[in-house]
């Protein structure tokens, strides 16, 4: 039997790691330190359900108390790592323990950017939802008729825009780059999801900064934005961006670059200690990425727990990703960075449709707006590799299915 693998992060990528591991008949010894009080939990439902209260935190959970302790797995809960010693194998905990291990496994995850506290960051009122106890905050203060300035375009921005204004509140979403999603979608498909948003009433402002927000006894009452506007406020949601939790890592000597560096493997400069999910920076087609989403905290998770039981398939992504605003289902397959084609094709139903991405000619991703057909396709041409033909494409009476062939 291997010696002890201790994982530093109790989030999706650690528990997929671990579960996977076992999974794979793989006994060894392994220590799960997690500096959050919960047991890992799944968070797409922060920002959708969970924060519309329409799921209770034990439904969040992946798996009971008692799962840990049938699989001999050693979770220490509301526990940090301070420090590696990487010469010695063992690893500093913040209760003051020690502990030795063969393998050491960064799922860190990512930490929300905030405002910073000179422009009101601060203030009582203002929330970033990034674990549960934000979501529960934030949740409290969801009432009708208060007013929310959404800070942010991105899916946290947007789904809390959604859930805000589903609550009753009055919402505004600045966004300070020229469109909503601009990091992550094509003009086409921010266009679709702004007016999704405009047309249940949330006053989307695009190209628009914060200058700061005003408080009234510790607590936001608005919001001066960069054209010199103020806006009465009640609740501030802050969905900037996240930051990859590379600082223990990079004190450790390993390589790190906005995330900590890994192969196909999932392997850091030192080859005891891996990486995956939110934290870790990836190969992918000849470039090094981090990518956000569940789907590669747990398939990255799973590959390297594969490695670890004696694979040696690298890990190859495939790329997707969802999104819940009302009852608009947006499906992302495939990676749309460096696109520079888009093609729009309407779906059979009201309100379907989809954005097909072409980079220098070849399909790479497809975002399906309430087409679940779209998505399927999308997703079998991109594991078959295939380009399809435009022109039957963009034919609303083409049959996708056909597309395949
Ligand atoms: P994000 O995708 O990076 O979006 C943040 C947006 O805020 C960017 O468009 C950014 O513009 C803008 N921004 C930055 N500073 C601003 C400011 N001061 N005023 C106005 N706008 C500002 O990050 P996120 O939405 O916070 O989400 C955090 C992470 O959770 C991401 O990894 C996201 O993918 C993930 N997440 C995913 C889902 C999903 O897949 N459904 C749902 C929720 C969260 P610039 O690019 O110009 O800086």
């Amino acid at each position: 039997m291997s010696g002890r693998l201790v994982v530093v992060g109790g989030g999706q990528a650690a528990f997929a790691l671990v579960a996977k591991l076992r999974a794979l008949k793989d006994e060894r010894p392994v220590t799960i330190v997690a500096s959050e009080a919960s047991l890992p939990y799944q968070r797409p439902p922060l920002s959708k359900k969970y924060l519309l209260r329409e799921m209770t935190l034990d439904r969040l959970l992946y798996r009971p108390e008692t799962w840990y302790s049938e699989h001999d797995i050693d979770i220490r809960l509301s526990t940090t790592v301070t420090r590696i010693d990487r010469g010695q194998k063992h690893v500093t905990l913040s209760d003051g323990s020690v502990l030795g291990y063969e393998t050491l496994a960064f799922a860190t995850g990512a930490t929300p950017r905030r405002l910073p506290a000179s422009i009101g960051g601060d203030l009582a009122g203002v929330y970033v939802v990034r674990d549960f106890k934000d979501a529960d905050l934030l949740a409290e203060e969801m009432q009708p008729g208060r007013r929310a300035l959404v800070v942010g375009g991105g899916y946290i921005g947007l789904e809390a825009a959604a859930i805000a204004r589903t609550c009753g509140m009055d919402v505004t979403v600045i966004e300070m780059a020229d469109r909503i999603l601009q990091r992550v979608a094509s003009a086409a498909t921010s266009a679709i999801v702004r007016g999704v948003h405009r047309s249940r009433g949330v006053d989307i402002r695009e190209g628009m900064g914060l200058h700061r927000l005003i408080g009234d006894n510790g607590r936001v009452t608005a919001a001066e934005l960069a054209d010199g506007s103020t806006i009465a406020v009640d609740v501030v949601i802050v969905g900037i961006g996240i930051i990859a939790n590379d600082a223990l890592a990079h004190e450790a000597g390993l390589e790190t670059a906005n995330g900590i560096i890994v192969d196909s493997y999932g392997r850091t400069s030192d080859p005891a200690i891996f990486a995956m999910g939110d934290c870790a920076v990836l190969p992918w087609q000849g470039m090094r990425i981090r990518l956000e989403s569940v789907q590669n905290a747990v398939d990255q998770a799973e590959a390297i727990a594969a490695v670890l039981a004696g694979s040696s398939e690298p890990y190859d992504p495939k790329p997707w990703f969802w999104s819940d605003q009302y009852d608009v289902k947006l499906q992302i397959a495939g990676f749309g960075l460096g696109h520079d084609e888009t093609l729009v094709r309407p779906g059979q139903r009201e309100g379907s449709v989809s954005v097909w991405y072409f980079r220098q000619g070849k399909f790479i991703a497809v975002d399906a707006i309430n087409d679940a057909k779209a998505y399927v396709t999308g997703k079998k041409l991109l594991e078959a590799g295939i380009t399809p033909d435009r022109a039957k494409l963009a034919d609303p009476d083409t049959d996708l299915k056909s597309l395949l062939a």
